[in-house]
């Protein structure tokens, strides 16, 4: 195999595939490491595994994470545990060498040269500055293969080495330095934890041929040292106490392994994440979390795809009980020996499962537990005495092993909220035609308008602005108050329309909102049902109904409205197009018992919970009444001499806005046109509220959401009586 495919390469591979299950096993054959790639993953840990050797007798160099989980894909990160048994940690003084090579290095910390010229090291460095000369142990790795000789060429031969900048060398000996320093008001223990973590930096830095940008992050949960590895272009961490990782990543290999499907749905999502910017670091979920999200998805799946932790537990054998930490950490090594899954769902329905799933879990009164198996009620906090330490937050996903231990606890409501509204987004795609088959005229279908990046502004779309908590009721109509009276929207509740005659803007609304033949047709069938029906449809349904599913790339999409026009001629003022955003994926439209009207069901929030629905608003916006508020507020609080309420000033600085946009139109005030259309939804599961945008042909809705950001919560707050204003 050559390089590994580029994104366009990838998405072409999955277009041509005959329908969805065969463009996620694809998924994974394109996105895998070559045999080649492990190889060389291999032998860079041979690399260190000798060095720390000099260093640390008897350590063992344990790769972990993505290289040995069974959810590698090109360029992942290279996992290390840098196991020192007994050595390990703060039991170990990092003054008292274990090895010739180390006690040379102690005897002259501050001299970089000392660790890295140290007479017993493998790689015979002459340290830092010249790494270039260096000769590596890769000669002496197993037998090579074709490709395994090529990556020990590329590990071995002195040339493969660039030499390191004067900047690096630099940073190297600060760092170097660094190790040494006293560390202030560090407890005792933390600073031996601390001190080792930038010995092994300073010996990665020193003594492994090809490794720069090394540093040391002691402040993570689990320390690490990271590095890049230029010959192999791996990068990386070193981790000194992450045995738990060991067990994790085994278990997450062995859910590889007891069912063919794990492997597919989980490089589906992650790709999928990745695309709506759901994972990474901060504030999102990372790889594990979300792998960990989907293996508990699959256990709870009717019968289960996958078992629950505590029935893997019990199918184990006395030999492989393993505790951790203190943790149970005991399943059985080899799948084979286990029953298979009586589950026999397909892998598109089990995506479109996990969407619709996800999306409609009580994410923060809930514990997702894989151990059991289950979600545990944690609304009124944890069980007494239960898991000490464990953070609870607006997503919580416990470690299978630790279990005090929220993998989700950086996850921030903003983005659980996005998560939950990707997921109903995709769910709802997940019913269309254009997910369930490949597309006659070559048009985007089934995975790739999910793994599609979105754009920044479709991304926003499905970033929840959060509102103060109030009965649901309540919160709807201050809501409605803000959007109406304060900001001077047009606004027609639940997509209802108001009356006939209504703004240029309302009429093409509703021409976009009439084009759904096939969706009221496909009310109440199943997605078979439907599959067989619509068949019959395809053609006309590409020319028009099809459309207004597509998850378009970057979440945007060329469509045809008509200004008051009938089903699928084009407006009476002639051809229009105009770009519209993700929402027409997210809508369905439901007939009401009034006939003629409408309702826009917000998959973007749109499900019935309980005894109250779901509230969209479709709001029209004439007028930029986001840009220059601050001014004209102060102009008016000095006029006003503090008499007027927050509220009552904000309206004011509306119609001021709106006066001054007139006043600069000449010779004739015209009559308000509409600027921006957007769908404003909340519902009863979370105080929330997301924005789309609908019509914005001057690209508008970014700066208006990041107004509404800050404006709507503390106006709706205003309104329920929680504050005052200022
Ligand atoms: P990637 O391709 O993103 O590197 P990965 O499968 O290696 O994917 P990571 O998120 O890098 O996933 O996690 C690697 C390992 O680090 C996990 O197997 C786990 O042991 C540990 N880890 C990562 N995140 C957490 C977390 N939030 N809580 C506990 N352990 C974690
Ligand atoms: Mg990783």
């Amino acid at each position: 195999r050559g390089a590994p495919p580029d994104d366009q390469q990838l998405m072409q591979g999955l277009a041509e595939a005959p329908d969805v299950e065969a463009q996620m096993v694809t998924l994974v054959g394109l996105r895998e490491l070559s045999e080649a790639e492990r190889q060389l993953r291999s032998l860079v840990v041979t690399l260190m595994q000798e060095v720390f050797t000099e260093f640390f007798p008897g350590c063992v160099v344990r790769p972990f994470g993505s290289s040995t989980n069974g959810f590698d894909v090109h360029g992942c990160d290279l996992d290390l545990f840098l196991d020192l048994g007994d050595l390990e940690g703060p039991q170990r003084d990092p003054k008292a060498p274990a090895s010739p090579a180390l006690d040379s290095a102690l005897a002259s910390p501050l001299d970089p040269q000392a660790l890295a010229s140290t007479p017993a090291s493998p790689v015979d460095s002459p340290g830092p500055a010249s790494p270039q000369d260096s000769e590596t142990p890769a000669s002496s790795l197993a037998p090579p293969t074709p490709d395994s000789a090529l990556a020990s060429e590329a590990l071995a031969s002195p040339q493969s080495l660039p030499p390191m900048s004067p900047v690096q060398e630099e940073a190297g000996e600060r760092d170097l330095g660094k190790t040494w320093e006293p560390g202030g008001s560090l407890k005792g223990e933390e600073r031996e934890g601390e001190a080792m973590l930038e010995l092994v930096g300073s010996v990665l830095r020193g003594c492994v041929p090809g490794v720069h940008s090394v540093w040391t992050v002691p402040s993570a949960r689990r320390p690490v040292v990271k590095f890049c590895h230029r010959p192999s272009g791996l990068h990386g961490d070193i981790s000194l106490s992450n045995r738990l990782a060991l067990s994790n990543s085994r278990f997450l290999n062995l859910c590889c392994a007891l069912d063919r499907r794990v492997r597919p749905l989980v490089y589906t999502l992650r790709c999928w994440a990745q695309g709506r910017g759901l994972t990474g670091s901060g504030p999102l979920l990372n790889n594990y979390a979300l792998t960990l999200l989907v293996i508990y998805f699959l256990q709870t799946r009717d019968p289960p795809v996958l078992p629950s932790l505590t029935r893997l537990t019990q199918m184990a054998g006395e030999e492989e009980r393993v505790e951790v930490d203190g943790w149970d950490c005991t399943f059985p090594r080899e799948a084979s020996h286990l029953e298979p899954s009586a589950n026999t769902e397909s892998l598109p329905s089990l995506l479109a499962q996990f969407f619709s799933c996800v999306s409609s879990w009580e994410l923060r009164g809930s514990l997702l537990s894989l151990r059991e198996g289950l979600p545990l009620p944690v609304a009124d906090g944890l069980p007494p005495g239960l898991w000490g330490g464990l953070r609870l937050g607006p997503l919580n996903l416990q470690d299978p092993f630790d279990l005090s231990h929220n993998v989700a606890a950086n996850v921030t409501g903003r983005v659980a909220g996005r998560l939950q509204n990707c997921c109903r987004e995709s769910a709802n795609y997940c019913r269309s035609l254009q997910f369930q088959r490949r597309s006659p005229r070559g048009r985007d279908w089934g995975l790739l308008p999910l793994l599609q990046p979105r754009s920044a502004s479709s991304l926003l779309s499905i970033t929840p602005i959060p509102l103060p908590p109030a009965p649901f009721s309540q919160l709807c109509a201050a809501i409605s108050q803000v959007l109406e009276e304060t900001l001077g929207c047009q606004i027609e509740p639940n997509g209802k329309r108001q009356s006939p005659g209504d703004g240029d803007g309302d009429a093409r609304l509703r021409g976009t909102l009439r084009k759904r033949p096939r969706l009221e047709r496909e009310k109440g069938q199943t997605s078979e049902g439907r599959q067989g029906e619509a068949g019959t449809e395809e053609p006309a349904l590409e020319a028009g109904g099809e459309e207004e599913l597509a998850l378009a790339a970057g979440g945007e999409k060329e469509l045809a409205l008509e200004a008051g026009g009938e089903e699928g001629q084009p407006g009476s003022s002639g051809e229009q197009l105009h770009r519209l955003g993700q929402p027409l994926v997210e809508r369905e439209v439901k007939p009401l018992e009034n006939p003629g009207t409408e309702e826009v069901v917000g998959a973007v929030q749109g499900e019935e919970t309980g005894s109250e629905a779901a509230q969209t608003w479709l709001c029209t916006l004439c007028h930029r009444v986001w840009l220059g508020r601050r001014r004209v507020r102060r102009q008016l609080q000095q006029q006003a001499k503090g008499e007027m309420s927050w509220l009552q000033a904000e309206a004011r600085v509306t119609q001021e806005l709106i006066a001054q946009e007139s006043r600069k139109q000449r010779p004739e005030p015209e009559p308000p046109r509409p600027l921006l259309t957007f769908a404003a939804a909340t519902s009863p599961s979370g105080p929330f509220l997301t924005l789309t945008q609908l019509q914005d042909p001057q690209g508008l809705f970014p700066d208006l959401h990041h107004f509404l950001h800050g404006f709507l919560p503390r106006t709706v707050r205003a309104v329920l009586g929680c504050e005052k204003g200022d």
